[in-house]
């Protein structure tokens, strides 16, 4: 249940106007003109609101999750599979909706058997996550609220959740702040994003909690996407994982990168990934001692490619 009080959630909306609710720190006011790097008002953009049954099993559990895409980001990932809703410049697949119209969507889909609701790229949007979660809990719904964040999160951020957020759901990118920086337009990730795991490991731990189909109710899964090439880069993330948090976290190890246009002449994001790039991983996976998670096999990039001009992205293809 969340936590927050109507008044709390005015004061979260109230931040949109002087905005730092991510490490970019803007100071934008969000309700007028003047935008901050993510290029989002205070409104409800959305890139799609679909069920999904290509998550992780516990995650999708046997009826898919309800996921909603928020619009536009705040990294910049060259590579992003979602680009068709994420550049910050240039147009992109959206819908403007009212809170109310976000909130009848997901019900009907809730209404199909969905258990959960995630929340995709929802770090520029947080009121707007927050708003929506208290919306549902009024309408008398009950559901798993999912956090999937590329974890450049503020940790002051995450502490305003008021434990409204059953799963989090951060994909550590990177330790390696100049691949960041080039690939993603994120300084200083490592710092933020081991500062936002960290938190969330404080709030959930290593344990997760499943109902009696096998979905996760509470808990923590730390996905990393191996990168073609940068193999170094994956096993500092593993590192990180195993000996600041703990090796018993629940890790899902994703092999799923598939080269859009954008990157079709850069020297190594214009390929898939290796056979032989993730075995070294998963070997340092199991020196590690992770025993918990998912792995992948590397027929995955074809599976996992959404369009989103597509009522139902990852049905499109
Ligand atoms: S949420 Fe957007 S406007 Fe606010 S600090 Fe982050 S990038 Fe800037």
């Amino acid at each position: 249940m969340t936590k927050l009080t109507a008044h709390e959630l005015l004061l979260l909306f109230k931040k949109l106007h002087d905005c730092t609710l991510c490490p970019r720190v803007c100071h934008a006011d969000r309700s007028t003109s003047e935008l901050g790097y993510c290029q989002s008002g205070v409104g409800y953009s959305i890139g799609s609101i679909c069920l999904h049954h290509g998550e992780e099993p516990i995650l999708s559990g046997k009826n898919g999750i309800c996921n909603i895409f928020f619009t536009r980001c705040n990294m910049q990932c060259r590579f992003c599979q979602n680009y068709q809703i994420s550049r910050n410049n240039g147009p992109i697949h959206e819908q403007r909706l009212t809170l109310a119209g976000v909130v009848d969507q997901i019900e009907r889909i809730l209404d199909r058997g969905a258990t959960s609701v995630g929340f995709v790229s929802p770090s520029h949007f947080i009121p707007q996550m927050m708003a929506i979660i208290a919306s549902l809990e009024q309408r008398g719904r009950k559901a798993t609220f999912v956090m999937n964040t590329n974890a450049y999160d503020k940790v002051e951020t995450l502490a305003m959740l008021g434990g409204a957020i059953d799963v989090y759901l951060p994909d550590l990118k990177y330790m390696d702040e100049r691949l960041a920086l080039e690939y993603s337009d994120a300084p200083n990730y490592p710092q933020v994003a081991t500062r936002a795991l960290t938190e969330m490991f404080r709030q959930k731990g290593a344990k997760i909690e499943l109902d009696e189909n096998d979905t996760i109710r509470c808990g923590l899964i730390i996905r990393h996407l191996v990168l073609p090439g940068q193999v170094k880069n994956s096993i500092q993330c593993l590192r990180f994982i195993a000996e600041e948090l703990s090796p018993n976290v629940h890790l899902s190890l994703m092999a799923q990168y598939n080269p859009i246009p954008a990157v079709s002449s850069h020297p190594t994001l214009s390929r898939t990934l290796r056979q032989e790039e993730y075995e070294e991983v998963l070997c340092e996976m199991d020196r590690l001692g992770f025993n918990r998670g998912f792995i992948q096999s590397l027929e995955s990039p074809l599976v996992y490619l959404p369009d989103f001009s597509h009522p139902h992205p990852f049905e499109a293809r």
